[in-house]
């Protein structure tokens, strides 16, 4: 059943579904990304064709632990490039889909998992609060109880992407007898779910970002991924983290054509900024070397492998937010008009380093591994 899902699109490889992102990005996105910055627009026609193009199936598990992230995280660097919010609503749809074919439940993988794959159903992942639970920092917010066929759920989550009415998220709530975590697919659709749209953030508004109330909702066992999840989880976390290196890479590069584009007419002052173009692409290329590595074998179980997935999304989150320091300094007056390109990519830059694993998350988990 996995190896259905990850041949969606048989005859394409990686850089073909590379090149058809970048090229649809560049016809479909870049006129809009005014209107996704400032109005808060939701690019839902990108994102499906985008889905048509094969990014969201390239990464998904090929039997057994063979899966590789790499043409995934291209593809969402090809749009992050532009748009830091599409390149997000990406990484929320390539997530679901991974945890779909991740789980060992046949019927999801045959059924929704082929939507989210190809596109056609969309969604995201509720999944900051309990990463933040496993890792000691906050309380569990959602609780089933037991009933026949499945769980009540119940609670609140503040923030999650790519949503909306006939979308789905995957979630973790807690159990009781044994006390557990089990994770699920929720659909917005379902009775007693309200989403809640009454957040205006500083950047990465398009991307239908709501608090989300679950009242007694009913996930059927048919929805359930894993239950008890502990084990799966373990098995999801690097790719969850992982892709969103993605996101980084497209935006640093998105920085670097900034700084260049500044060097005709204020090279002759900009070669005095302590950062350049030149430096930051050789170090963009060390890192993108490094996940590639990584991606190619996300199943890995070596504590090592957990620790150089971590070390990778730090460095990624910490050189966005130089690297769209540097741009403003480059593009100085013309990127600090609200129109310019820089101060946008400024504010989009902190969502690298704040999203969950944010930088506070992963320099904990470093210091409690210890050495
Ligand atoms: C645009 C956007 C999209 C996001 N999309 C998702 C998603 O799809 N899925 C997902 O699981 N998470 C999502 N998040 C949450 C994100 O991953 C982080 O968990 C979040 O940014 C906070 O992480 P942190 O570790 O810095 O926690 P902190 O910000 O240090 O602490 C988080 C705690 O602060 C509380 N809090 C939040 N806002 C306020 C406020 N205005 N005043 C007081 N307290 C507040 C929260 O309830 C939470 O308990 C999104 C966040 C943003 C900003």
């Amino acid at each position: 059943m996995l190896d259905n899902l990850a041949r969606a699109r048989p005859t394409e490889s990686g850089a073909e579904v590379v090149g058809a992102v970048r090229d649809i990005a560049a016809r479909e996105l870049v006129p809009l990304i005014q209107q996704i910055d400032v109005e808060g627009h939701y690019p839902e026609s990108v994102m499906r064709a985008f889905g048509r193009a094969g990014a969201f199936a390239t990464h998904l598990p090929q039997g057994g632990d063979r899966a590789d992230l790499g043409t995934a995280i291209r593809a969402m660097a090809a749009a992050g490039e532009h748009c830091l919010s599409t390149s997000f609503c990406m990484w929320c749809q390539d997530a679901l889909a991974w945890y779909i074919a991740a789980s060992t439940n046949d019927g999801l993988q045959g059924s929704l998992g082929r939507r989210v794959a190809s596109g056609e159903a969309l969604g995201g992942t509720a999944l900051s609060n309990p990463m933040k639970t496993f890792f000691g920092i906050e309380q569990i917010r959602l609780r089933g109880k037991r009933v026949a066929g499945g769980y009540l759920v119940r609670g609140l989550l503040p923030f999650v992407s790519n949503l909306g009415r006939d979308h789905y998220f995957g979630a973790v709530f807690e159990a009781e007898e044994p006390r557990r975590y089990v994770m699920a697919i929720v659909p917005c659709a379902a009775p007693g779910v309200t989403l809640a749209d009454n957040t205006k953030f500083v950047a990465l508004d398009g991307t239908r970002t709501f608090s989300v109330q679950l009242r007694d909702v009913m996930i059927a066992d048919d929805l359930v991924l894993a239950d008890p999840s502990d084990g799966y989880i373990k098995r999801i976390r690097a790719g969850f983290v992982l892709l969103q290196a993605g996101m980084a890479f497209g935006l640093i590069r998105g920085c670097i054509a900034l700084m260049q584009q500044a060097k005709a007419p204020l090279g002759h002052v900009n070669r005095y900024l302590d950062a350049q173009p030149e430096t930051i692409e050789q170090e963009l290329v060390a890192m993108e070397t490094a996940v590639a590595q990584l991606a190619a074998t996300p199943f890995e179980t070596d504590p090592s492998y957990w620790r150089a997935v971590i070390e990778a999304r730090l460095a990624a989150g910490e050189a966005s937010v130089a690297a769209a320091h540097a741009a403003m300094l480059h593009c100085g007056a013309r990127g600090y008009v609200t129109t310019g390109a820089a101060q946008r990519r400024l504010r989009e830059a902190y969502f690298v380093a704040i999203v969950t694993p944010a930088t506070k998350q992963l320099k904990k988990m470093l210091a409690e591994m210890g050495h």
